[in-house]
């Protein structure tokens, strides 16, 4: 029969926001949700297992419920382990205090917290307008690693993490498209000088070219590395002109190796 897994192996604590984390889900769960949570489709856990689980987190320590959201940092100088890092956070810079992944987030915090009204209408801004907001939107925000501890309601706003994205550095040099070009090439050609001299050199295992009788003797482990050509070379039929001297010897091994290959 399985056992009940270790409330650890499922959950975690992070003692700096005294929240507990769901360890496969990747965010933070309520203290009085664990049980809901994981009898939910997310874990199909039975309601006896969600229940021993639940009722070992409820010892768990410091853990505020509900969290206390107002207290939490708004940028800290580290990354809250076991959630993601997301390299797409917008900083409003006029405050510093508001982060979203998406620009229509900056927008409504823009007219719901620093207080923009369409001078002229009601409701929806003119275009004149939209342009300007836009504007101000683009010169006031940096883009920054975020994360977010709960998927949704209090405690789901994104926090400001360590590091940065690399991604809207001021003066950032522009790439010299000729450069690159040219280094790209140069790759390339490297690339193909290596092709040329893997072709040229006996690989271990080429068996689908090999020989049978090579196969059964297990020599192309012996011939890996060594250049093709030299090895060509070396297989020529010898001058059976004299029979005496090095061009001799060579002469009566290569009948023999011929001899050999034949039968096999
Ligand atoms: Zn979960
Ligand atoms: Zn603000």
């Amino acid at each position: 029969m399985l056992e009940c897994p270790a409330a650890d192996d499922i959950f975690v604590i992070n003692v700096k926001f005294r929240v507990i984390i769901c360890r496969p889900c990747q965010h933070a769960i309520r203290r009085d949700q664990v049980e809901a949570h994981l009898v939910s489709t997310v874990h199909r856990f039975c309601r006896s297992w969600a229940q021993q689980i639940q009722a070992v987190v409820q010892q768990w320590n410091p853990v505020d419920e509900p969290p206390t959201v107002d207290r939490w940092p708004i940028a800290i100088d580290h990354r809250i382990p076991h959630i993601p890092v997301y390299d797409d956070g917008l900083l409003y810079s006029i405050c510093e205090r508001y982060i979203c992944r998406q620009i229509k987030g900056l927008k409504n915090h823009w007219r719901l917290e620093h207080g923009f009204t369409p001078a002229s209408h009601r409701g929806r801004p003119r275009q004149g307008q939209q342009q300007e907001i836009r504007d101000a939107i683009a010169q006031h925000q940096r883009q920054v690693l975020c994360q977010q501890l709960f998927p949704h309601g209090p405690g789901s706003h994104y926090i400001q993490a360590a590091g940065s994205t690399g991604a809207t550095q001021p003066n950032r040099r522009r790439r010299d498209p000729d450069a690159v070009d040219q280094l790209i090439e140069e790759v390339r050609g490297y690339q193909r000088q290596d092709r040329e001299a893997q072709r040229t050199v006996i690989q271990a295992g080429d068996l689908d070219e090999a020989t049978p009788w090579l196969n059964r003797t297990g020599w192309i482990r012996y011939l890996q590395g060594i250049p093709r050509d030299p090895l060509f070379n070396s297989t020529a039929r010898p001058s059976d002109e004299g029979t005496e001297g090095i061009e001799g010897a060579a002469w009566a091994i290569w009948q023999a190796m011929h001899r050999l290959a034949t039968v096999s």
